[in-house]
């Protein structure tokens, strides 16, 4: 149809559809427009972004390797269009291939996914830096892969780090693998979860039969409550110090051991494992405990001895001491720490610097001194013997003994052999003169003269012949030979012949016989009983210069006959009994002057007495006079 044969109204119609169209067309190009817009604008936040990053950019096309856009960190404010990234970031004319150079190009399009590597990147000064490239696919509408985007981060320092990391890790391992005491490492639930050679050697179990186990089976079972409180302490508070214990091996044996342990933890803060040192201390126990073993056993040594014991440092400081007895010269703490120089008389301080001077040498020292004592002159022997360590002389040890007793012995046997060699030739110088007058002076003398000098060398030579088998009565005492040829016998004709023997040696006293009719027989040996009473008799005599009466009396007893010889002599005082029938004893009284005696009669009594299973003891009052009694067992009891 022509334009012209067309309705008005079709005009209008077309007219208003061209109209519409108009308005379409315009509005597609405003929106066109406004999209260009959002473009440009979506490419300038991009390009800002990209700018703004601190680590290169890079997208690059994965045929030609060529970069297509980078950011200005990428190529440092140049941007080398058309130039390759293996050129832009290594210098290099071929892209990158090998294990420090692992291409991320070749990767994405083989994998076509994006991709991690690392790079070494070395600078013009020759120092590296470590850079991880990633990766992402940009594929073309065939789903191929067309570009790359590549970012990369410098990583250096977390190389570093992770290699000081490794390196510290490296550094433990071979500690704890190496560690010469027992190390464990412990997980919070208490399971083991390591174990080292050396704990390992020592308690005998594989590590496999150790892993995951409780902590219980390497504690013996009297250490498990201490071990299950330090375990909790240290959850508590992720420390333990030196806390002893006993371990168990798999073959029952126990050892003691020092724990440590430490806690390692996470960022956080929470327990990972422990690290469990033990060290092992059991032979230094054993040691310890054999020293004070040993410490003990001296010590007992020590105070069962009567001997003090004083121990002195190279310089003479004394510097330790032993006693059984509270009776010292002076407090232990007045003397100890000090040098003996200062403590010591000057007299002792000599000897004791002679002997120190000995010891040094190597030599043992003994010396013998004095001190007062609570007012007493007591007598000590020291040996100083030297200690030596290393070959040096370190002080000396000082065993010291008192020597009172044997000095008062020693005194009494000097004055005892003084006193017998005197009672000896006494007689012996009356028995010679009388003699000797009687051949010289024979033709002389009438017979009546003779006859007495001769009686009177007969009475010494008998009082000489008494004092001798005194002698070897306590000789044979002395000597254990002492046997007695006991047999029944009646006492009363022994004292009778007894008496009429010292009635010879005086004619001042009256002999008093006490002896009931009836009497029983004792069993001894009469020569002995007869020498007890001949002592006891001669003493009565003696030792009551004035006269008076001796009383001998006897009477049965308990099993026994008591026999008893009195007198109204000189008495003893209380001391004096104490110690009259000991060794050698006479009393120092100077009313017993020019009485001879040697000391031996009584001791001799005693001696006799005993052996025949009786006992003696006196009473006596002083100027009063003194009753001596003996018991000798019957023969029927
Ligand atoms: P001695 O040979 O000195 O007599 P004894 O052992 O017989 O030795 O006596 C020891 C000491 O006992 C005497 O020295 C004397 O001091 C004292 N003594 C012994 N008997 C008597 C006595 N009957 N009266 C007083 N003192 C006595």
């Amino acid at each position: 149809m022509r334009d012209i044969d067309k309705t008005k109204e079709q005009l209008v119609n077309e007219l208003e559809e061209m109209r519409q169209r108009c308005d379409e067309l315009e509005a597609s190009e405003t929106e066109r427009r406004q999209m260009e817009e959002q473009i440009r604008q979506q490419n300038e936040f991009l390009t800002h972004l990209l700018e703004s990053l601190p680590h290169p950019f890079y997208v690059v096309d994965v045929s030609s390797y060529t970069i297509k856009m980078a950011n200005s960190a990428a190529v440092f404010g140049t941007i080398l269009k058309e130039s390759t990234c293996y050129a832009l970031t290594h210098g290099r004319s071929r892209p990158c291939s090998g294990r420090e150079h692992a291409c991320p190009l070749k990767e994405i399009k083989k994998t076509k996914r994006p991709v991690t590597t690392e790079h070494l990147h070395y600078d013009g000064q020759g120092n590296v830096t470590n850079i991880e490239v990633h990766g992402y696919p940009i594929f073309d509408e065939r789903g191929n892969v067309s570009e790359m985007i590549a970012f990369s981060l410098d990583i250096t320092e977390r190389k570093q780090a992770e290699e000081a990391l490794q390196e510290s890790e490296e550094r433990f391992r071979q500690f704890f693998a190496n560690e010469p005491e027992y190390c464990y490492m412990v997980s919070p639930e208490g399971k083991l979860i390591d174990v080292n050679e050396a704990a390992l050697k020592v308690i005998g179990y594989k590590k496999e039969e150790l892993m995951s186990k409780s902590l219980e089976v390497v504690y013996a079972p009297e250490s498990w409550p201490k071990a299950k409180r330090l375990f909790k302490q240290w959850k508590e508070t992720g420390v333990v110090a030196d806390e002893e214990l006993v371990i168990i091996t798999k073959d029952g044996d126990r050892r003691v051991v020092l724990l440590s342990a430490t806690a390692v933890r996470n960022r956080n803060g929470e327990i990972l494992h422990s690290v469990s040192v033990q060290k092992d201390i059991t032979e230094r126990k054993r040691a310890v405990e054999k020293l004070r073993e040993s410490e003990n056993k001296l010590n007992s040594i020590i105070s069962s001895m009567d001997d003090l014991v004083f121990v002195f440092d190279k310089d003479a400081r004394f510097t330790f001491y032993r006693s059984s007895t509270e009776e010292l010269y002076m407090p232990p703490e007045t003397f100890l720490g000090k040098k003996h120089s200062e403590v010591m008389p000057p007299r002792i301080n000599k000897l004791t610097t002679e002997a120190f001077n000995k010891n040094k040498k190597g030599e043992v020292a003994e010396y013998e001194y004095w001190l007062e004592i609570g007012g007493q002159t007591k007598w000590f022997s020291a040996k100083l013997s030297p200690m030596f360590m290393d070959g040096e002389f370190v002080g000396s040890v000082a065993v010291v003994r008192d020597i009172t007793e044997r000095k008062r012995l020693e005194q009494l046997k000097d004055d005892f052999i003084s006193l017998v060699s005197h009672e000896l030739r006494s007689p012996l110088t009356v028995i010679t003169g009388a003699v000797n007058t009687a051949l010289t002076e024979g033709a002389r003398l009438s017979p009546e003269e003779t006859r007495q000098l001769l009686r009177d060398a007969a009475l010494e030579a008998e009082s000489l012949s008494h004092l001798l088998g005194n002698l070897l009565e306590l000789s044979r005492f002395q000597a254990d030979r002492l046997l007695l040829y006991a047999e029944e016998m009646s006492v009363k004709k022994l004292i009778q012949d007894t008496i009429v023997e010292i009635k010879r040696q005086s004619s001042a006293h009256q002999f008093i016989v006490d002896i009931p009719k009836k009497l029983p027989t004792v069993y001894a040996d009469q020569l002995r009983l007869e020498r007890i009473l001949y002592n006891l008799l001669e003493n009565a005599v003696k030792y009551s210069p004035q006269g008076g009466e001796i009383r001998v009396s006897v009477k049965s007893e308990e099993g026994y006959l008591v026999i008893r010889v009195s007198d109204q002599g000189i008495g003893i005082s209380c001391a004096g009994q104490a110690r009259l029938f000991e060794p050698f004893q006479r009393l120092e009284d100077s009313r017993l002057d020019g009485v001879k005696g040697a000391g031996l009669g009584l001791l001799v009594c005693r001696r006799l007495v005993e052996a025949h299973g009786g006992r003696i003891w006196v009473e006596s009052e002083l100027d009063r006079g003194s009753t001596f009694s003996f018991t000798m067992p019957l023969s029927h009891s």
